[in-house]
């Protein structure tokens, strides 16, 4: 008989969480903290959704999205975690570009890129001052709709290497283009330059182990192996509302949701389309995904090392930077994250993983040999391009892999393998949610600024304090009418 891995829970619930990425347990945590009876469902073997891991033969861990975080993950971490896990979030100094306009290397914040605009690309002083000032200055409220390729025309006109040196970094990272409004790039970019890029020392294994075991100690209920199927619903005065889950075949009575599946396939997959309105559907279906993700890993035999060449090197043969070039099945643009000893302390093992881009479409189009054929290219392609900064590497190595959007399909259920969530207008549709259906929440990568380690975090500490007002007025209503 299969294992119950719902076994011994409780048929009611305060909050259901559905996923464990970043926002799904942050969102568990604080809103058992905040006294609420809360179960965290994850699909998966293994806590931490995209903030992951994978083992291998030979003594290899690679991470998945552990590659830099702007400085706010420390404040965000110590007041919704522990201070013991912002003890461990250390700088990353060797962030580094070459392609053929420039090579450049970089502590990545605002003194430094000050500094290389004005000697390195010429740009004018006050030029450079105003566009940092005006950048922190930008107001998510504001609705304004210059794109990013209109504001760097604006500050910088014909200057297609400037572009390529203030958007490579974030474009590679979360998919978004020239087309995007501003305001997705100022924030974000604002946040690294206000001190540079992040990592957390010790691994994303020993983060998310540490993260289970604080969940563990507020109460949170955790189960892994779950899908949750279903959002089911009742009806009050014509108004649907949550009032529980299917998971695993079994029902699960609860009070709310907070959903860290896909925006997407929250509504349109494990609510169903029937249970909103037809303008809340369409809007919900016009929302894109940001779902380009794809890796290479490069595993170092045990007993070899290989030079520092810096932590993140940008690297890219196209000519000038292009945001349909960047997601080009034969992409030229690659970003190495280099692990050293130091990133697992105790350790003496490297590993480099290789970020790229390239859509969804293109990889679920192909048959399963041309998939395998495509992702040998990639794997051998990097290993090239690495060969370039690091000449002996190839025969360092004992284990090669690569992962497409279609692995993180695979892996998260995401919508065509969402990795950095949606584009802009998804964040409206996610913060829409409960108005649709009281108690349905959502909280995960959205609209870019709720994307990343740190704006997931974030936005799963808003999300949960939204429902514990409505637990809390939902209490009072329930006292009030037994009174
Ligand atoms: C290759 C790559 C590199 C990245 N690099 C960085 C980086 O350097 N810095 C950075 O800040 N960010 C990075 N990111 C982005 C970052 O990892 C994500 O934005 C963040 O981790 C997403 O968190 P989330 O809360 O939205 O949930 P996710 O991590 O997407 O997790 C959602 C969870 O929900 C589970 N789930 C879904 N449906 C169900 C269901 N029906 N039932 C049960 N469980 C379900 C999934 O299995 C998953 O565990 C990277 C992402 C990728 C893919």
């Amino acid at each position: 008989m299969a294992y119950d891995w719902l076994k011994g829970i409780s048929d009611h619930y305060d909050v259901v969480v559905i996923g464990s990425g970043l926002a799904g347990m942050t969102g568990a945590n604080t809103l058992a903290k905040c006294g609420h009876k809360v179960l965290l469902l994850e699909h998966h073997y293994q806590l931490g959704g995209l903030a992951t891991w994978f083992t291998r033969k030979g003594g290899h861990i690679f991470d998945i999205s552990l590659h830099g975080f702007p400085i706010g993950m420390i404040k965000s971490v110590r007041k919704y975690w522990s201070q013991d896990i912002a003890d461990s979030i250390v700088q990353l100094k060797g962030i580094r570009f070459i392609n053929p306009q420039f090579q450049i290397d970089t502590t990545f914040d605002r003194e430094d890129f000050t500094r290389l605009l004005i000697e390195h690309f010429k740009v004018p002083a006050e030029t450079v001052e105003c566009f940092f000032t005006d950048l922190r200055a930008m107001n998510f409220y504001d609705n304004n709709p210059e794109t990013t390729g209109q504001m760097f025309a604006r500050y910088f006109p014909g200057r297609d290497d400037v572009t390529r040196f203030l958007m490579e970094p974030i474009a590679y990272a979360n998919g978004s283009t020239l087309d995007d409004p501003a305001i997705t790039f100022g924030i974000v970019f604002s946040n690294f330059m206000s001190k540079g890029v992040y990592t957390f020392r010790g691994g994303s294994d020993v983060l998310i182990r540490k993260m289970t075991v604080e969940l563990k100690k507020n109460g949170v209920e955790v189960r892994k192996h779950v899908l949750v199927e279903k959002i089911l619903t009742g009806e009050n005065n014509g108004k649907k509302h949550v009032t529980g889950v299917v998971a695993n075949g079994r029902t699960i009575h609860c009070d709310t949701v907070l959903s860290n599946s896909n925006i997407k396939n929250t509504v349109l997959r494990i609510a169903g389309e029937e249970n909103f309105t037809p303008e809340f559907v369409a809007e919900t279906k016009a929302v894109r995904t940001n779902t380009s993700s794809c890796q290479v890993y490069l595993g170092i035999k045990k007993g070899e090392s290989i030079p520092h060449i810096g932590d993140l090197v940008f690297t890219s043969e196209a000519p000038k930077f292009s945001s349909t070039d960047l997601v080009d099945l034969h992409t030229t643009s690659r970003t190495f994250s280099v692990y050293y000893p130091d990133t697992r302390p105790g350790s003496d093992r490297y590993t480099v993983v290789c970020s790229l881009n390239s859509t969804y479409d293109a990889w679920n189009n192909l048959t399963e040999e041309a998939y395998a054929a495509q992702k040998a290219r990639l794997i051998e392609e990097s290993i090239t391009a690495l060969e370039k900064y690091i000449p002996d590497v190839r025969n360092k190595l004992d284990w090669t892999e690569a992962a497409t959007p279609c692995t993180i399909e695979h892996y998260t259920r995401h919508w065509a393998g969402t990795s950095f969530g949606t584009k802009f207008e998804g964040l409206k549709v996610s913060m829409d949610l409960p108005a649709q259906m009281p108690g349905l929440y959502h909280a995960g990568s959205v609209g870019i600024i709720m994307s990343g380690w740190l704006g997931t975090i974030n936005y799963g500490v808003i999300v949960s304090n939204q429902m514990d007002k409505f637990l809390a007025q939902k209490k009072r209503t329930a006292e009030a009418l037994s009174a």
